[in-house]
């Protein structure tokens, strides 16, 4: 029987850099996950440490809504027979998506969003992983008037927040990208904004660096936590692990876990997915890029271009539904030369997301030395360091950073 002070749950890029940052502050800790580190969501993302002001918004003209209903547009999809479940989550994601909201949304995610970079620079240079990191900024592309129209309040915000951008009209911004085509009127640089170029490589990175420090990096099952003498314990292929103190960081999956001891706070899945292109002749790609209106994104990766989709309303484990980068493909291709694909089927991953677009950190109600840090939604690869500092200092009754009222569990009432 091992004995640790603290179990986190999940080795994801939350719950890796988690055990990273209590394994930097003297604690002895067990990183235990079914799989190996890092391949579940937090493989699968585009890569981006950043984002832009507003969170991710239900649509608010009425086409948009219909040619979502209508299952025509490339920015999401849904499951019909899942819909009756996800409603009420869609009518509190519709209620947290007015301008009001949005700016809301924006000034309470600022304390982490803007430590994004640098926490993540901090470990990647401890890890020795700084070569997966790129400091080109992210470039957001605007195709029609309207989407222009509603881009001035956020930029106006961005402003007032200290975020560094730069508005481009089209034939700038190809001059950032010239493998773009000009199908779009303007764009963004997000230039604070960074990424990486194998989110797997570095969440296996951080996971190294845990053991380096005396960490255990565990296979096991979270659902077998149960008390045991006064204590958290989980089953693990070497044994049962036993410590004081547990964070349950098991992204989509945590309500495995959770619900069972009566915590259940309103999480769905935003659904998304991946594919590898190779680029056709010379053409090049400096940095992620999205294309706002149609909700996709390419990223240039190790391992070619990643195409990767916006948001699939399913069940979590219903069977992947390639649809939705079949729509997106061809825009996509008419954007930027993508040749052939790199492997056979599209990768799928699912965003833990409340409607609030906040993540959940911080204790567990009602249950001493339960920890929870989950629900990143579209920016778990971002804040997954800095919600690793902020627990640990939760946890070891240090003076946080930040106040972490907005990301309460409490919250839901
Ligand atoms: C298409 C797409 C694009 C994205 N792009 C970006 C981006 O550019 N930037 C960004 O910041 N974010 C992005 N995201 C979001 C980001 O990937 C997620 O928010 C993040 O990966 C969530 O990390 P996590 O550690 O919470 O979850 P996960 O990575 O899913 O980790 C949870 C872990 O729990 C383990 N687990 C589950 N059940 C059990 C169990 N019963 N027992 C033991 N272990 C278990 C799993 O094996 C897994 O390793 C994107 C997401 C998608 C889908």
């Amino acid at each position: 029987m091992a004995r640790t002070d603290a179990i986190v749950l999940g080795a994801g890029i939350v719950g890796t850099s988690i055990a990273l940052h209590l394994a930097k502050h003297g604690a002895s800790v067990a990183l235990v996950d079914r799989r190996a580190p890092g391949e579940e969501t937090s493989y699968g993302n585009t890569g981006v440490i950043g984002s832009t002001v507003y969170p991710s918004a239900f649509p608010r003209r009425f086409a948009k809504l219909l040619r979502v209903a209508l299952k025509r547009a490339p920015e999401a999809n849904y499951h019909v027979a899942a819909l009756p479940r996800v409603l009420p989550w869609l009518m509190a994601f519709r209620a947290a998506s007015t301008p009001e909201h949005l700016a809301e949304t924006a000034r309470l995610m600022r304390p982490l969003m803007a430590r994004a970079v640098a926490e993540h620079e901090t470990l990647l240079a401890e890890a020795g992983a700084e070569r997966y990191l790129r400091h080109d900024g992210v470039l957001t592309l605007y195709r029609s008037d309207a989407a222009l129209s509603a881009l001035w309040t956020e930029l106006a915000l961005a402003v007032e927040l200290g975020v560094a951008i730069q508005f481009h009209e089209a034939d700038r911004a190809l001059a950032l990208e010239p493998s773009l085509a000009p199908v779009f009127q303007a764009a963004v640089h997000w230039r604070d904004v960074a990424s990486v170029t194998n989110p797997l490589a570095v969440t296996r990175a951080y996971a190294a660096r845990v053991a380096a420090l005396g960490g255990i990096v565990l296979q096991g099952e979270a659902r077998s936590l149960r008390r045991a003498a006064g204590r958290w314990r989980v089953d693990t292929s070497e044994g049962p692990v036993d410590a004081d103190a547990v964070v349950i960081a098991l992204g989509p999956w945590t309500p495995d876990v959770l619900d069972p001891r009566g915590v259940k706070l309103p999480l769905a899945v935003k659904r998304g997915y991946h594919r590898h292109f190779q680029a056709r002749g010379n053409a090049m790609l400096g940095r992620p890029v999205i294309d706002v209106e149609n909700g996709y994104a390419l990223a240039p990766m190790e391992q070619g271009i990643r195409l990767t989709s916006g948001a699939e309303f399913a069940d979590r484990d219903a069977r992947p539904t390639p649809a939705q980068l079949g729509r997106v493909l061809p825009i996509a291709q008419a954007l930027f030369p993508l040749g052939e694909a790199a492997e056979a089927e599209q990768w799928m991953g699912s965003r833990p997301c409340f409607a609030d677009s906040r993540p959940v950190i911080g204790r567990a109600p009602g249950h001493p030395g339960l920890w929870l840090a989950y629900g990143h939604g579209h920016v778990g690869l971002s804040l997954g360091p800095v919600t690793g500092r902020l627990l640990t200092e939760m946890m070891s009754g240090a003076v946080p950073f930040c106040d972490p009222a907005p990301y309460a569990a409490e919250r839901f009432g």
